[in-house]
């Protein structure tokens, strides 16, 4: 085979390693990617009845505050100013998300200070007595109080965990923020925007390099024999698939999507709006349109809607988080000793390391991955052996 590095899977993770290899090192790449399209979970399409477009995988909103990955990411896309607002429905009535001073003033009916608001939720969070919390549910309670994580944690999280809170590490929840003003902004980071003409036109300028080849549709469990040992790898696919499963599964979520053309130019006011309520079936509704107001070709009698659905994923199942119980953490343990013997296979990304990676984070590590183990090596002839997995 003609070429000097195989990546495995064209994510953000993928495609940044190919990219800088085939830019940065003059290398020549081949990806294999085994979907019939480029760009992992992060691709987009136009809905064809409306030209709106969808995140097929689930809404993606870029951010950041890593000034090597702003400027990476800009060298491929511009970035509107788009800034993700979210809302929750509890009980028929809507809240502003995450949960801060709006949040708490609407859910107790009355105005509060924010040092009045601290002591409240201070008061309400008393249960722990200073003790560390063990677990998502504990770790929500300290930040906000028994009766904000019931309304609007609790059901939320047990729809989208399939877990009880308290089997889940405290971890998820701290990544959202708490905020005793009215900035009601999803993201803290310094950058955030989505791209002007939308994600695949941005993955496809990455992979859109004459030493790069993309094959689509190609699994690389079918060319593994040929490839392992004679050319180096970075793989991007599950880890635990990676080794036949030898020491069990990593427990992943998966999501059920279900789209609707609505015949209405607004089915919901904004783009995201969370069922905190258990008896809803879905976690969330997306609108599509909201993410670009500033595009002008969209219908305004008709919108694009996308109900979500989580359940624990099956084999066959599309895995999207990682549940990371106890037994994962120590079945993760052992696949990443396995990693660490496989020589000329390097593991990245989101399905490969086991871990919740944002697009920025992705490519923050392909970055990192590229620098200090595949330039080492192309450049010195440094043995190229993972240390661990890479994040
Ligand atoms: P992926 O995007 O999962 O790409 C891996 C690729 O490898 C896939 O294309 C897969 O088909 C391919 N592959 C796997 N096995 C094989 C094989 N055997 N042979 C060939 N190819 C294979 N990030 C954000 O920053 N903001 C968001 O709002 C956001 N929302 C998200 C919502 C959801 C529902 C999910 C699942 C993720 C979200 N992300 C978000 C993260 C983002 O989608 C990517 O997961 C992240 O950029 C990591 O990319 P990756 O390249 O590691 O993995
Ligand atoms: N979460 C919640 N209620 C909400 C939104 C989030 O309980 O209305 C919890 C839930 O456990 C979730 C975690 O906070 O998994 C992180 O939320 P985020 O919006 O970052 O989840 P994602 O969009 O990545 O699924």
């Amino acid at each position: 085979m003609n070429v000097d590095l195989v990546v495995v899977g064209s994510g953000f993770f993928g495609l940044t390693v190919a990219e800088r290899c085939a830019t940065g090192l003059g290398l020549r790449v081949l990806v294999l990617e085994k979907r019939d399209h480029i760009g992992g979970n992060a691709y987009s399409e136009d809905e064809p009845e409306t030209g709106i477009e969808i995140h097929r995988y689930g809404a993606h909103l870029f951010h950041t505050s890593n000034e090597r990955v702003w400027e990476y990411a800009n060298r491929f896309t511009r970035f509107t100013d788009y800034r993700h607002h979210v809302y929750s429905t509890f009980k028929g009535r809507v809240y502003p998300l995450p949960i801060n001073l709006g949040t708490i003033c609407a859910y107790f009916g009355r105005a509060f200070t924010p040092d009045q608001a601290r002591a409240l939720i201070a008061e309400q969070a008393a249960e722990l007595a200073g003790r560390a919390p063990r677990n998502l549910e504990e770790k929500a309670v300290s930040l906000i109080g028994r009766p904000l994580y019931e309304a609007f944690i609790r059901g939320y999280t047990a729809k989208q965990w399939q877990t009880d809170p308290r089997d889940l590490p405290a971890e998820i929840i701290t990544r959202l923020p708490v905020r005793y003003t009215f900035d009601n902004r999803y993201f803290g980071d310094t950058h955030e925007g989505l791209p002007v003409d939308g994600y695949t036109p941005w993955l496809e300028r990455m992979a859109d390099h004459p030493n790069i080849e993309v094959r689509l549709g190609a699994d690389f469990f079918d060319l593994r024999d040929d490839l392992v040992g004679r050319v180096p790898v970075v793989y991007t696919g599950p880890l635990d698939r990676y080794f036949g499963f030898a020491e069990g599964e990593l427990g992943w979520r998966t999501l059920d999507f279900e789209m609707e053309v609505v015949p209405t130019g607004d089915f919901q006011g904004t783009p995201v709006m969370n069922y905190a309520d258990e008896d809803v079936p879905y976690t969330r509704v997306h609108e599509f349109r909201h993410f670009h107001p500033e595009r002008g070709h969209y219908p305004d009698d008709r919108t694009v809607i996308m109900r979500e659905f989580s359940r624990s994923a099956g084999r066959d199942d599309e895995p999207y988080y990682p549940v990371n119980t106890a037994g994962d953490r120590e079945r993760l343990r052992r696949y990443r000793e396995m990693a660490r013997r496989e020589d000329g296979v390097l593991f990245g990304g989101r399905l490969g390391t086991y871990q919740y990676l944002d697009m920025h984070m992705a490519i923050a590590s392909a970055l990192g991955l590229v620098e200090n183990r595949l330039r080492p090596h192309f450049e010195k002839g440094e043995r190229l052996i993972s240390g661990g997995v890479d994040r």
